[in-house]
């Protein structure tokens, strides 16, 4: 059984549609594919009527955290999307990651890139607006060469010249509150020391007695040596060795299936989320 349990979609800052993604996932050989898109769930439904048979779609989504002042990303999953008050901290990140795309543009207004907020609206469309959709009009403009380069102390990499934080949730209250909604979290990329931040043991080890269910150990941002690490920690722990390619489309490498959890993690995962139907999931 092939599981991938980390992409993205046009919902958020993927380049394909939903159904386009339940396809590649198909295509990918993937008999379980969870579609993690930022601080949004509004890809599911056209997920779900878009299914391959024999692929199994785990309702996901990657929400933004913050702890002592990094950014943190916890992938849900099976959450209900009904539950108020995770609708409304959905809410209150896509409506600040608006406030907070119009100001990126602004600096990199001052700083001689030609870029609009309407252009970026116009990339987002109806996804969650996030710093790739940014990337892509710097591209669009001339400025940069590729999307990866808008992620430096020179644009809006973190801490950038461009660079605006935005509203996140302390990581131990978005577990709780998964947890109310029925879900399990897993801590997404722990290990991707590129992104300027590492989270320590000893954090790690306070947001598994929050509730944390799992750990993302295979990523493709994640060395041998950090997999190696992680993969202990979790043991320690008790948490489940998750994973998943985080595939954005065209914007990353990192095609779906290149990174699997497996199997018996991901019956243990699945059975720690109150809302999930039994241990293979639901088509
Ligand atoms: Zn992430
Ligand atoms: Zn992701």
């Amino acid at each position: 059984m092939r599981i991938d349990l980390h992409s993205h979609s046009t919902a958020s800052d993927g380049t394909d549609p939903p159904a386009e993604v339940m396809r590649r996932a198909r295509a990918a050989g993937l008999d379980v594919i969870a579609l993690t898109d930022h601080d949004t769930l509004a890809g599911h439904d056209e997920a779900r009527r878009a299914l391959p048979p024999g692929l199994t779609l785990v309702p996901g989504m990657e929400l933004s955290c913050r702890l002592d002042g990094h950014s943190l990303h916890l992938l849900a999953y099976h959450v209900d999307p009904a539950h108020a008050g995770l609708a409304e901290q959905r809410h209150a990140i896509a409506t600040d990651r608006v406030r907070r795309g119009r100001d990126m543009v602004a600096k990199l207004r001052d700083l001689g890139v030609d870029i609009t907020w309407e252009q970026v609206a116009a990339i987002a469309g109806d996804g969650v607006v996030a710093r790739p959709h940014i990337a892509r009009a710097m591209v669009a403009a001339g400025a940069i060469a590729s999307p990866g380069q808008a992620f430096t102390p020179e644009w809006i990499g973190a801490g950038g010249r461009a660079y605006v934080s935005r509203y996140a949730l302390d990581p131990d209250e978005a577990i709780r509150l998964v947890a109310s909604a029925g879900g399990v979290s897993v801590l997404a990329h722990p290990g991707a020391s590129q992104r300027g931040w590492v989270i320590g043991d000893e954090a790690v080890e306070r947001l598994a007695r929050a509730g944390l269910g799992g750990l993302e150990v295979a990523h493709p941002d994640h060395d041998q040596a950090e997999r190696l690490r992680l993969a202990g920690l979790a043991a320690t722990l008790g948490l489940v060795a998750s994973g998943g390619s985080d595939d954005h489309g065209r914007l990353t490498g990192h095609r779906l299936g290149c990174e699997t959890v497996a199997p018996a993690e991901y019956e243990r995962l699945m059975s720690l989320a109150a809302g999930a139907v039994g241990g293979g999931g639901q088509n």
